[in-house]
């Protein structure tokens, strides 16, 4: 059984049965990709490995009349090549050429929460695990993951239900137990519901994470804050519910226009954090015009603000110098936060540095 939850408040408690219907009322239309890669039974091999390569894509649907009739993922080009070099092999081509050099690793102490946001956020499927000695240990998959986090969620509902049983024994305490249980399980949630952007959580761990790389590597990245300007008079003017429209809004036009590499977080109320991994200052600094850019264009009218629309203010902090003692990414961030300060008090719609 499992709490159900409306606002703060227990209302009920789901069996086993209803909870596969509520699971079932999630549509496999709202979960899938629209974007396919689609191609005809005629499509000649080149082509398919071709277009595989530029999109990024892991596999083909084969579809003839819209209909699907085959399917190429990478496993199947992984045995065309078996095959066509068992017939002309190729001794020229060492390892080195074809492989990713540099791969995201992941240290064997990390936990899966780690795991899970960097494959999310890196968009990769496989992490190879290393000791303290940067030696590898193991690697780890995007379906492990998935697995450990269902497990994750499973143990905590046990863990609720347990507490069910106790709490029942115990009806005074019941509400406030249950809630913390809940509030556990909520804990295990990546993402923001309003804006459907990583959450405060998943940054913590995503930055700190990006940090130590960072460090080890000696690669420079940019934390960015973003803060909405006049907002509080865009909710008096125009209603909480159209804040909350503008904020959809405003982390959609901020995702498309950063690159995929780039990670986006709600800090918290209006403000947003940009990662820019493998970022200098200046190349950052460009990331955010678009993002400034991109809100002119879109032109939310907001007729408190001098600005006529709405428009948000920046401080971006470059972290590139690793040769003195580390303070954790903290300091950047406060740095950051300081540089925001600096881009509202020269009238905001900016960003400082
Ligand atoms: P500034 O230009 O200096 O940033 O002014 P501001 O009005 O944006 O800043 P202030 O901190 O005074 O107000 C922030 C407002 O953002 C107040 C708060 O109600 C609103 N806000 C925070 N989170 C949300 C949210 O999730 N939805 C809506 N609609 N409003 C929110
Ligand atoms: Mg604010
Ligand atoms: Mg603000």
């Amino acid at each position: 059984m499992v709490a159900v939850n409306v606002g703060d408040q227990i209302v009920g408690l789901l069996d086993f049965d209803e909870r596969v219907e509520m699971m079932n009322q999630i549509a496999i239309a709202d979960l899938m990709t629209q974007e396919v890669l689609c191609m005809t039974p005629e499509t000649s091999l080149e082509v398919v490995i071709q277009q595989m390569s530029n999109l990024g894509r892991s596999c083909v649907v084969i579809v003839d009349e819209k209909k699907p009739v085959g399917i190429i993922t990478e496993r199947d080009l992984v045995k065309i090549l078996a095959q066509s070099l068992s017939i002309y092999p190729t001794r020229s081509f060492v390892a080195a050429d074809f492989m990713t050099a540099s791969p995201i690793c992941i240290q064997h102490s990390a936990g899966l929460f780690e795991a899970l946001v960097i494959t999310r956020s890196c968009r990769i499927r496989h992490l190879p695990v290393i000791d303290d000695k940067d030696e590898l240990v193991g690697i780890l998959s995007q379906g492990d993951i998935a697995g450990a986090h269902f497990q994750a969620i499973e143990q905590q509902r046990q863990i609720i239900e347990e507490q069910r049983e106790i709490i029942e024994r115990q009806i005074q305490s019941r509400t406030s137990e249950l809630t913390k249980a809940n509030q556990e399980l909520k804990a295990l949630s990546l993402q923001d519901a309003l804006m459907g952007i990583g959450n405060r959580r998943a940054m913590e761990v995503d930055v700190q994470y990006t940090h130590s790389n960072a460090l080890r590597k000696k690669r420079p990245y940019c934390l960015v804050l973003l803060d909405v300007d006049y907002f509080k008079k865009y909710n008096d003017h125009y209603g909480h519910q159209a804040g909350d429209e503008a904020l959809k809004h405003l982390a959609r036009s901020t995702q498309e226009s950063i690159r995929s590499t780039d990670r986006l977080y709600r800090y918290g109320g209006e403000e947003l954090l940009l990662l820019l991994p493998e970022t200098e200052i200046d190349a950052g600094k460009e990331v955010v015009e678009r993002v400034l850019n991109a809100l002119e264009r879109a032109a939310i009218e907001h007729v408190e603000s001098p600005f006529g629309y709405l428009t948000i203010s920046a401080g971006i902090s470059a972290i590139t110098n690793f040769d003195g003692n580390d303070d954790g990414w903290q300091q950047y961030l406060q740095h950051a936060d300081e540089k925001l300060y600096e881009a509202k008090s020269e009238g905001r719609n900016r960003i400082c540095w």
